[in-house]
């Protein structure tokens, strides 16, 4: 008869199988792994070890292990992801929330410390993490638009989950927004698709062949998501209004001069942890628009 194995066989086992299969990480996602297919904490993980595990356990884990050993994202197979202390449901159809993106979220709440920032829209929303966080932390409220009803659905629930007033909508960048909106925003965000096209065939697989294309493809250069968000920023604005972007870590000097050409000011260049450019925001001055 089979026996049931322990949790330290089960974790060993594990761990070889991910680092066999090239996952940098082989340690942490098969503890992580083994933790969710047997609910089980990480205290208990470690200090018993030599509880038995039942089939169902071992087959739920070893179904886990196929999936990444077919390079399908972490994240996906729990079905969710920590962004800003706060966990949202990911899955197939939404850009996974990166940690680079905090500082995004982290420079408007800044800024909102000091200017009037309260309305806003999030273009590109995916998962809907930045304006969740947003209204969590920074009390805002707004619009998040995507192209995508399959990211949206995500967002909608995401929302719902961390109670945000934020209205979800299926939107071709603001092609659908109400006119009423307009010049009603303090603050555009977005972490719009940013990969230059020819790069993508060169991203890890979990990336490529997982994560939503339209969520990265930002054209030849990577660039014309800025272009068309910055050409239409200023209807949306209201006069003294902030536009935020994430940008790719090469892309910072286009970024920002695109927004000077198009009437913001005080425009800044910040950089992520790793010390890469990683967002670009200015302020809008629709006075100087109308004499240039
Ligand atoms: N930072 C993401 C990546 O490198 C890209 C996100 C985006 O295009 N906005 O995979």
């Amino acid at each position: 008869m089979r026996r049931n194995k322990t949790l330290s066989a089960v974790l060993f086992e594990g761990k070889q199988r991910l680092k066999a299969a090239g996952k940098e990480n082989y340690a942490f996602e098969g503890e992580i792994l083994l933790m969710e297919a047997c609910g089980l904490s990480r205290v208990t993980l470690f200090t018993q070890g030599e509880k038995e595990i039942s089939f169902e356990q071992e087959e739920k884990y070893n179904d886990y292990l196929n999936q990444r050993e077919k390079n399908r994202p972490l994240q996906y197979i729990l079905g969710r992801c920590d962004f800003m202390g706060l966990s949202f449901s990911v899955g197939e159809g939404t850009l996974i929330p990166r940690s680079d993106t905090e500082i995004l979220v982290e420079t408007v709440l800044k800024i909102s410390k000091q200017e009037k920032i309260k309305k806003i829209i999030d273009v590109g929303t995916g998962s809907g993490c930045i304006p969740i966080c947003l209204a969590y932390y920074g009390d805002m409220e707004g619009i998040g638009i995507d192209i995508s009803p399959k990211a949206l659905e995500f967002a909608r629930k995401n929302g719902t989950q961390h109670h945000a007033d934020i209205q979800w909508l299926e939107s071709d960048l603001f092609s659908r927004v109400s006119d009423e909106w307009k010049g009603c925003f303090d603050a555009i965000v977005s972490n719009p698709p940013y990969i230059a096209e020819d790069v993508i065939t060169g991203l890890m697989p979990e990336v490529r062949d997982f994560e939503p294309e339209n969520a990265l493809d930002g054209g030849k250069d990577g660039l014309d998501f800025y272009r068309r968000i910055i050409r239409e920023s200023h209807q949306w604005l209201r006069d003294g209004g902030w536009l935020f972007f994430e940008i790719g870590y090469d892309q910072g000097p286009a970024v920002l001069s695109m927004m000077g050409d198009a009437g913001f000011q005080q425009c800044v260049l910040r950089q992520d942890l790793a010390g890469l450019d990683r967002v670009v925001y200015g302020k809008l001055n629709k006075v100087f628009l109308n004499e240039v």
